[in-house]
C-alpha cells in the first residue's frame, strides 16, 4: 500500500522551503552589497595612498628647490618667510582665543629680583600644565606675596596645596623650595644669569632656562623648545634633519633661523599651536599655510597638490 502524505505535513515542507528560499536571497543580496562595499574602500585606500604619494613628490620638489645652488649654501626651508608672516598674521585673527601666557607674568611687580624670581617658577610650574592653570597658581602664590623667603619658611606640603592642580605639584613644590634654598645661598635672593647654572637647579631644563634668560633677563640666547615648537617645527618641516627630543629640534632649528627671531619663535608658535595648529585636527582649511605646509590635510591643499604635478 502506498504511503499517503499528511496534508498539513506537505503545507508545512512548502512553507518551510519558501523561507529558505527567501533566507538565500536575502544572504547572496548582503554578499553581494559586502563585495561592493570591499571594492569601494580598496578603491579609496588606494586614491589616498597616490594622493599622498602626489603630496610627498611636490615637497620633495620644494625641498630640492631650495638646495639646488649646492652644499655651499645655508640650508633653510621652502616658503620659511611666508610660513612665519602667516604664523604672526593669524595670531592677530585668532588673538580671542588665546589664554593669557605665562610672557605676562611679573608685569605688575617693581621689585626687579622678585619679578626674576616669579619668572622662573612659573615656567617650572607650567610644565606639562596648561596656561590657565599656571596663571591661576601663580594668582594664589601672589595673594601670598611669594618671595624666596616666604618659600623657605612655608611647609612643603602647604606649598604643594597652593600650586595644586598643576601637573607634578607634590614634585614641584618641592623643587621650587630647594631652588629658593640654592637662590638664597648663592645668588643673594636672585636668580642666576646664564643657561648651566640655570639648569643646574632641581626641577630646570634647558627650555625653560632659555625662556628665562629672555622673559627674566631679557637676553637672546637660545629658541625655547617645547612640544609646540617640536610639533610645529615637524609639519612645516623646518629640520635639516629628524629630531626625536627637544633639545635636538633647538640645535636644528638654530642651525638656520636668524638670530635675531629666536626669541620671537616661542610664544608665537605656542600659540599658534594652541589656535590653529593643534596637535590632533590642526584647523588647516583656515589655516593661511594650507598651500605651503607639506602637513596640510585641507582638501583644497590637495586638489592643487594635483594640478601642480
Ligand atoms: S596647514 Fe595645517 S598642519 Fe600646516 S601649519 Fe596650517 S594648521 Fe598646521
Amino acid at each position: 500500500m502506498s504511503k499517503r502524505k499528511n496534508p498539513i505535513k506537505r503545507k508545512k515542507d512548502s512553507a518551510t522551503n519558501e523561507k529558505e528560499g527567501i533566507v538565500q536571497i536575502v544572504m547572496s543580496k548582503y554578499f553581494e552589497k559586502k563585495k561592493e562595499e570591499q571594492q569601494e574602500t580598496i578603491k579609496s585606500t588606494q586614491n589616498d595612498i597616490n594622493n599622498s604619494i602626489e603630496t610627498t613628490n611636490v615637497v620633495k620638489k620644494r625641498r630640492k628647490i631650495v638646495n639646488k645652488d649646492g652644499n655651499d649654501q645655508k640650508w633653510e626651508p621652502a616658503h620659511w618667510k611666508e610660513h612665519w608672516n602667516n604664523i604672526l598674521a593669524m595670531r592677530i585673527t585668532n588673538k580671542h582665543l588665546e589664554p593669557r601666557g605665562c610672557d605676562t607674568i611679573g608685569d605688575t611687580i617693581t621689585d626687579e629680583k622678585v619679578r626674576r624670581l616669579h619668572i622662573l617658577v612659573s615656567l617650572m610650574l607650567s610644565s606639562q600644565t596648561k596656561d590657565t592653570m599656571t596663571i591661576a597658581a601663580m594668582d594664589r602664590l601672589l595673594e601670598h606675596e611669594f618671595t624666596v623667603q616666604y618659600a623657605l619658611d612655608i611647609d612643603v606640603d602647604q606649598l604643594a596645596k597652593i600650586i595644586y592642580p598643576v601637573g607634578f605639584w607634590r614634585r614641584k613644590a618641592q623643587y621650587i623650595k630647594d631652588t629658593c634654598q640654592i637662590l638664597r645661598d648663592k645668588y643673594n635672593d636672585d636668580i642666576p644669569n646664564t643657561i648651566e647654572t640655570l639648569c643646574a637647579l632641581p626641577g630646570v631644563g634647558p627650555k625653560m632656562a632659555y625662556l628665562t634668560m629672555d622673559f627674566a633677563w631679557k637676553c637672546n640666547q637660545g629658541i625655547g623648545v617645547d612640544v609646540h615648537v617640536h610639533r610645529i617645527s615637524h609639519r612645516l618641516h623646518w629640520l635639516p634633519y629628524d629630531t626625536k627630543t627637544p633639545e635636538q629640534t633647538r640645535l636644528a632649528l638654530e642651525s638656520w633661523i636668524p638670530r635675531d627671531l629666536w626669541n620671537q619663535i616661542n610664544h608665537n608658535i605656542v600659540r599658534f599651536g594652541q589656535t590653529q595648529c593643534l596637535p590632533v585636527h590642526p584647523r588647516c582649511s583656515t589655516c593661511l599655510n594650507r598651500y605651503i605646509c607639506p602637513a596640510s590635510t585641507s582638501e583644497d591643499t590637495k586638489k592643487t597638490a594635483k594640478q601642480k604635478i
